[in-house]
């Protein structure tokens, strides 16, 4: 057994000679057998809820109804989660109901795609009834059982699809491919929060265009929030180069670049995006239009700071544009900025204020952003000295 399955094997140990069945289940399981870097590791057991935290004096109970526990061992959190099948799906998202069970096939069958449907056990022995590491080796996204029926159990599980081809490089399986063609729409049932976690995964995935590709073959973004355009604008879109991008805030601001979007605030609404997250791609649309019209200048450096830039010139690469420049070169030019804040000027409001002898006002704001503007173009220098000198030759003071 390897890193990082070695430390929750001691879950896997104590469950068992409790009585238990244990295994390590899901993306671990698939990550291992592909050689990937392996995220979190879930466990799936035959002990019920209450069972599993009597056998560990560190759990935390998050979502105990649908039998899941979290063990904290040797500081790490492991998610187990009792075998279990799921109730009637009645509203194409969540079952209305979980069942405990006590068969592990069972709980693989719930599962949403053969290469997530593999378990381990403490061997390193590879459960695998529904062929999960065929679909590995042939690297085809199949869901588990009957596509349509799946996706009408759980219509996100066609985002997870194609998010899982963006990240893995993999196909869909026709059947799975084309049961999505047909029943996009059910996305209608699925909250957008769970869409948009999966979007941006495919996004930041190792190939989004490819997964934007079938997207757009599948029709898929007809029923995404502001997609609904024409596939030529779509395929339009995803034409571009998307995994030049390194971080998920510029891949929003390319789409809404791209899509033209008119109404930026309520497209951010309609995907849920965070306030943090809204005022990053903002700043970064600022920069992009900016410097597409007018090129790069200490203003906008100044203005939109040295993360955001970078953000755009990447933005910029990816679009081709003139105005792109060596990454190194615009950091040096960030840094080589007089000030990097209004707090780094030498003066101060107060200062303005003793010296003019008057009290605040809008005066005052204007003035300082007048100083602040002539300080980054090297017009003045920053020091009390020069700020005041400048004001008494234009009769300011
Ligand atoms: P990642 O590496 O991105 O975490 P993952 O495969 O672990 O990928 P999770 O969302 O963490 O994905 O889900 C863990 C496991 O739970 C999956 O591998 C799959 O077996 C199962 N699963 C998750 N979501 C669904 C779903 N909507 N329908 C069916 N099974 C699901
Ligand atoms: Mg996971």
């Amino acid at each position: 057994m390897k890193e990082p399955f070695i430390h929750p094997l001691y879950i896997i140990d104590t469950l068992e000679e409790a009585g238990y069945e244990a295994y390590f289940v899901g993306g671990a399981v698939r990550d291992l057998i592909l050689n990937r870097k392996i995220g979190d590791v879930d466990i799936a057991t035959s002990a019920r809820p209450d069972q599993v935290m009597k056998l560990f004096p560190k759990t935390i109970h998050v979502g105990m109804e649908h039998g899941t526990v979290v063990v904290v061992h040797e500081n790490e959190m492991y998610e187990v989660t009792t075998f279990r099948s799921e109730g009637e799906y009645n509203d194409f998202r969540r079952p209305s109901s979980v069942t405990f069970i006590s068969s592990l096939v069972e709980d693989l069958q719930r599962r949403d795609f053969t290469i997530n449907a593999m378990a381990m056990n403490r061997k390193g022995e590879i459960i695998d009834p529904f062929n999960g590491r065929e679909d590995l080796r042939n690297q085809l996204i199949r869901t588990v059982g009957d596509a349509k029926a799946r996706f009408h159990e759980d219509a996100l599980r066609m985002m997870r699809a194609v998010r899982f081809v963006s990240q893995l490089a993999f196909s869909l399986a026709d059947q799975t491919k084309r049961a999505i063609q047909q029943h996009g729409s059910l996305l209608k049932h699925v909250s957008v929060e769970r869409i948009t976690i999966e979007f941006e995964k495919m996004l930041s995935g190792k190939r989004p265009s490819l997964a934007l590709a079938l997207v757009a073959d599948t029709k898929l973004y007809r029923f995404l929030p502001g997609l609904d355009i024409s596939e030529a604008r779509f395929r339009e879109v995803c034409s571009h180069d998307w995994m030049m991008l390194q971080r998920i805030s510029e891949c929003w601001t390319l789409l809404v670049y791209l899509l033209q979007v008119e109404d930026e605030q309520r497209f951010f609404k309609e995907w849920k995006l965070s306030n943090k997250r809204i005022k990053e791609i903002q700043l970064q649309l600022i920069g992009l239009r900016e410097v597409i019209n007018e090129g790069w200048s200490k203003q906008i450096l100044y203005s939109i700071g040295q993360e955001a830039s970078v953000s755009v010139n990447r933005i910029l690469q990816l679009l081709r544009s003139e105005h792109y420049v060596n990454e190194h070169n615009l950091i040096y030019q960030y840094n080589q900025l007089p000030i990097h804040s209004i707090k780094d000027l030498a003066v101060n409001g107060q200062d303005l204020m003793t010296w003019m002898n008057k009290s605040g006002g809008p005066w005052l704001s204007k003035l300082l952003h007048e100083i602040e503007r002539k300080v980054i173009e090297n017009d003045l220098q920053n020091t009390q000295t020069s700020i005041k000198e400048w004001l008494l030759s234009c009769n300011r003071i």
